[in-house]
């Protein structure tokens, strides 16, 4: 990390700098081939902090080293592909759009590894599917927003983070100061927790950015 003084004594960091640090933090595998048992990895973060582009990342080594792989997200996020998940960077890869965890059983087949994206858009039941696909040797890489805009736990993300055995935390770049972000801040679109949107509904933001300005409507039970 790199502080530039100001000619007026104020230090601020170079965000580019930071982003290539960040970007150094890759996971490495524990061991690529499949053991005798499987465990479970979650990604997390904000929005736009890369979560999918990292899950895309893994997914492409699981296919270099042979091994046989499904990728699976919500039927209600068809941002960009009903039949893909896309990242930010237009990084992409195949995947099995699914209406309900159950549904991912009937899918699965014989693999090694599985990827699930948007996992906190998934009803509570894909905690113990995910528990116990690793309990049967599959390696399960869960990729999801762990905060919802009102910077709350989001749906199953809690509990997939508590039995993970490895989880990475992503960041984004607050739009407001280029610090490390690390909340989803609604600019519009109501108070309903699940609001499909990119760009133009949400914008990362750093701690003090976001209690700044803190989101005021409540989700409605
Ligand atoms: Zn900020």
């Amino acid at each position: 990390m790199k502080w530039i003084f100001l000619p007026f004594g104020y230090p601020v960091f170079d965000t580019t700098i930071l982003r290539s640090f960040l970007r150094t933090k890759m996971f490495i595998e524990p061991h690529i081939r499949q053991g005798p048992g499987g465990w479970i990895e979650v990604i997390c973060g904000s929005m736009f902090s890369g979560k999918t582009e990292e899950l895309i990342r893994r997914m492409k080594r699981v296919r270099i080293a042979n091994l046989s792989s499904k990728v699976f997200k919500p039927a209600m996020d068809n941002r960009y592909h009903t039949a893909r998940i896309v990242s930010h960077d237009e990084q992409w890869f195949e995947s099995i759009a699914v209406a309900h965890s159950e549904q991912i059983i009937q899918h699965i087949g014989e693999v090694d590894v599985i990827g699930i994206d948007e996992a906190q858009f998934f009803d509570p039941s894909v905690v113990d599917l995910c528990e116990a696909l690793a309990n049967r040797g599959i390696r399960v890489i869960v990729a999801g927003l762990d905060m919802d805009y009102l910077g709350k736990p989001f749906g199953p993300m809690p509990q997939l983070l508590s039995l993970a055995d490895y989880v990475t935390k992503l960041h984004a770049i607050c739009q407001r100061c280029g610090s490390i972000a690390h909340y989803s801040y609604r600019i519009t679109g109501g108070d309903k927790q699940v609001l499909i949107g990119e760009k133009n509904l949400y914008e990362p933001r750093c701690r003090i950015c976001f209690r700044n300005d803190p989101p005021s409507d409540p989700p409605q039970p």
